[in-house]
């Protein structure tokens, strides 16, 4: 399997640098020459296997056996769902009996965000990839292979990233954060991880300043290539790839609690669009799915798209929101969805290739305008494909709040289970039910499943819990549910560096880091 860019004039990569690189020498995100077929009869092949044995197969369809031979990515695999603490990686738990509402937890990797699905999984890639590389020199004084992360994160994938890639052999790690602009428990999360390879980077700016400085050094040509810099952000396709597999695992799981031929309906609290197009490929495919919504907070680009075929930036900028992991201005990995709109609704090229080149061609000027004019704009039969293939709703910040407290107000004698929802995986919830009778009229049925992906434990977001719960329950105390991990981490050693704004600081910090 190899991987082209979204953009049309790089093609030919092989995986390895599809997710070294992450992202292509023209600005283009990598997506695969085809879409790979299912064994025909993995229905019934898959249903009993665990989320490792799902992953090795689903991820084997997009990774030739020649880059990583089997064994090496079944040990891969297996050495990145080892450090979960649920024993099916990703448990599904129902909230609503009448409605058969359930909850995809998707939280109870080491950072208690989905995040750490797919960045524990790209550590061990990393470290895979080096050592391959390194014990393939041709002699031992040659340099060896390294790897520089630099990051910028605005709370989750920061932490994700840290446990991800703490004590790997010959990776660095820069992660950038806003001071004062992250909630307390994530910053001890990402600072007071002590190992030698990890440093965090307290910027006194905004999350967009840390990006900014990201951009900057990524575009020092002589500094990338001198500390061979890569990045974690949610366009690395390794990370997509990594979260196809919970939707395939929560299809079997409905399959084993009895559901037959099960009709899913997956709520996605979304962001940059990593999390719903892992949904979008599943269901590509040929993983069984009714619908896919996109789930979004008040930053509703995507739920506007959906409405209108222009693809806008928000007037107001970023909102600041209860579930600030979805606060975006524009998602980059929308991108590669709308590369398959431009390959099957708007090029016109008679051969495969010529379509492909315009695909290329048309995402370029998507890119162009909505970096010169704040949008673009899809064509009608692109619009008609896009609501084919997904559906969206977003969710007020006030719907929100009542969601968390509506199902921890639960009585006993509701179809309902009491159960504490994060502010994100509220946003899914919320819809869910406002959406059940539009959905079951452009089903054509009214009997399906709804599965609420849950991308954090609410422990991670207890200002918007409290918020939501006090009025009714003023004695409401987190720390009885806190995760082990949670307990004390406040009295830990804490490491970080406090620089301004400035990419000449932080160029020169990484620089006195790194020992080589
Ligand atoms: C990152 C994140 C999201 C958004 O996911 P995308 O893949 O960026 O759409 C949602 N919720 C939480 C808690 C997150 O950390």
């Amino acid at each position: 399997m190899l991987y082209r860019s979204t953009r049309g004039k790089a093609s030919g990569f092989t995986f390895e640098e599809a997710v070294m690189t992450g992202l292509a020498s023209d600005g283009g995100l990598f997506i695969p020459n085809e879409i790979p077929k299912l064994p025909a009869d993995f229905l019934t092949t898959w249903k009993d296997y665990t989320f490792s044995e799902l992953s090795l197969q689903v991820l084997s369809l997009f990774i030739s056996e020649s880059e990583i031979p089997r064994s090496d990515l079944k040990r891969i695999i297996d050495a990145s769902y080892s450090t979960f603490t649920n024993k099916d990686i990703t448990p599904l738990v129902q909230i609503d009996k009448e409605k058969d509402l359930w909850i995809l937890e998707l939280f109870h990797g080491p950072t208690f965000a989905f995040k750490d699905v797919a960045l524990q999984f790209l550590g061990n890639l990393f470290e895979f990839f080096l050592k391959r590389k390194n014990s393939s020199r041709k002699s031992p004084t040659d340099p060896l292979h390294r790897l520089t992360i630099v990051g910028a994160t605005s709370g989750d994938t920061g932490g994700a990233a840290i446990y991800g890639l703490k004590g790997k052999e010959n990776v660095s790690v820069f992660i950038m954060h806003p001071n004062n602009r992250v909630s307390p428990i994530q910053k001890a999360q990402m600072t007071t991880v002590l190992d030698a390879n990890i440093h965090n980077i307290a910027i006194e700016g905004t999350f967009d300043d840390c990006q900014d400085i990201v951009k900057a050094l990524f575009g020092r040509e002589d500094f990338r290539v001198k500390h061979s810099l890569g990045a974690i952000n949610s366009i690395n396709w390794a990370r997509i790839l990594a979260q196809t597999v919970y939707y395939f695992q929560a299809y079997f799981t409905l399959v084993r609690a009895g559901h037959v031929d099960p009709k899913i309906v997956f709520f996605t609290p979304t962001g940059n669009f990593g999390d719903i197009l892992a949904g979008y490929y599943a269901a590509k495919l040929g993983l069984p799915v009714s619908r896919l919504v996109v789930s979004t907070n008040s930053n509703d680009i995507i739920y506007r798209f959906f409405k209108t075929g222009f693809y806008q930036k928000g007037a107001a900028g970023v909102l600041a929101t209860p579930s600030p992991a979805m606060d975006i201005l524009v998602s980059s990995n929308f991108e590669r969805f709308c590369w398959y709109l431009a390959y099957q609704c708007e090029a016109t090229g008679k051969t495969e290739q010529e379509r492909i080149d315009q695909a290329g061609h048309i995402i370029t000027k998507w890119m162009d305008d909505l970096k010169t004019t704040g949008k673009f704009q899809v064509s009608p039969a692109s619009l008609e494909m896009a609501r084919k293939e997904l559906d969206s709703g977003t969710t007020s910040d006030e719907d929100t709040y009542q969601t968390i407290n509506e199902y921890y107000s639960v009585s006993d004698s509701s179809t309902k289970v009491k159960y504490l929802l994060d502010p994100h995986t509220a946003v899914g919830v919320h819809l869910s039910d406002i959406m059940r009778s539009e959905l079951a009229s452009d089903l054509g049925y009214s009997n399906y499943t709804s599965v609420c992906l849950s991308t954090a434990h609410p422990s991670k977001f207890v200002e918007a819990v409290e918020h939501s719960l006090k009025p009714d329950f003023p004695e409401f105390d987190i720390n009885p549910l806190l995760p082990e991990q949670f307990v004390g981490i406040f009295n830990k050693t804490q490491r970080c560096e406090y620089l301004p704004n400035d990419i000449d600081a932080v160029a020169k910090f990484i620089e006195s880091k790194v020992d080589y």
